[in-house]
């Protein structure tokens, strides 16, 4: 059983259909909240709120529980699981979405059983910004509410977003969703926008570039751990997000840096595989291993 403070995340819990240049797969364990929550898990104490269908894999649930992952505030609805197919690029440089089908999450108001409302980290993972607000609002007192969101929420709800972007701490988004929303592509002056809707920290992803963490009054470039081949991208938003709330589970007075380079080490196992089957290999010392390695690497910069 880990230890250290609870995270309770919010997402979609999906079934994934994927093509990638080195390989396809259909009905994979997928969604924001499942990556984050496997990632998390490794090194945490993690709670997911959402909703799956009657069609949902006894397979996929047992992966959660052999992470001890708290799911009884997942929902079990009439109605077929959340489903999404993409399709990468031949250089994995974009990746077009094939279908998004919402399911259950069509009508999904999230639950929770009243204690766990008191968990003093939540990550509102990326789903409908409704959805996230409304469990922004149902949560008493965090330390830190941490969120992430993607094109889509962008394109359809900006307004909403927005307001999710307000309530939170934390707010964690790749560059080109940074560029789209805020209309800026020049990387710290977007994370500066974000900043002064109210976040005090503002972490924007790049992928294989690294990572650029803003807060108020700095910001410093954190390169990517150096991994042998990429197979997969997916999910290695919501995989830094897991490894950054892990290690916010284990301090009281956290170093942001030190958080996104556990984020950054704990992406770099996910897109080493499909879906999350990279992910479920890492172990703790493997994870502390590649944070050393990063370490290492991290040049520090401080822009004022
Ligand atoms: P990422 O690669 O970090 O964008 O995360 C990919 C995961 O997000 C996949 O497992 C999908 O099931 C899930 N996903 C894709 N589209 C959406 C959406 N519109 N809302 C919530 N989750 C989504």
């Amino acid at each position: 059983m880990n230890t250290g403070k609870t995270i309770l995340v919010v997402g979609s819990i999906a079934i994934d259909t994927l093509e990638t240049p080195l390989g396809n797969r259909t009905n994979l364990l997928g969604g924001s909240a499942s990556y984050f929550s496997i990632s998390a898990g490794l090194v945490a104490p993690v709670k997911i709120v959402g909703v799956v269908g009657e069609d949902y894999p006894e397979e996929n649930r047992q992966v959660f529980l052999s992470r001890e992952i708290n799911i009884e505030n997942v929902r079990v609805s009439k109605g077929k699981t959340f489903r999404w197919g993409a399709k990468y690029s031949h250089d994995y440089s974009t990746r077009d979405t094939i279908f998004t089908e919402l399911g259950v999450f069509e009508s999904f108001s999230p639950e929770i059983n009243n204690c766990d409302c008191y968990s003093p980290l939540v990550f509102l993972g990326n789903i409908q910004p409704d959805i996230q607000l409304c469990v922004a609002d149902m949560m008493i007192s965090p330390e830190y509410l941490v969120s992430d969101t993607m094109n889509l929420w962008i394109d359809l709800y900006p307004k909403r977003l927005e307001n999710v972007i307000k309530k939170s701490d934390i707010f964690l988004i790749n560059h080109e969703e940074a560029a789209q929303f805020s209309g800026v592509s020049d990387i710290a002056s977007a994370a500066k926008l974000f900043l002064d809707m109210g976040p005090s920290v503002v972490v924007i992803k790049m992928g294989a570039e690294g990572s650029y963490l803003a807060q108020n009054n700095s910001a410093i470039f954190i390169p990517v751990y150096p991994i042998k081949k990429l197979l997969d991208p997916t999910g290695a938003g919501d995989s830094f997000a897991g490894g950054f709330m892990g290690y916010l589970s284990k301090t009281s007075s956290p170093n942001f840096s030190e958080a996104v380079i556990a984020g950054s080490a704990m992406a770099s196992f996910c897109v080493e595989g499909f879906g999350v089957e990279a992910l479920l290999s890492a172990t703790p010392e493997r994870l502390k291993h590649r944070i050393k390695i990063i370490e290492t690497l991290v040049s520090k910069r401080t822009i004022i």
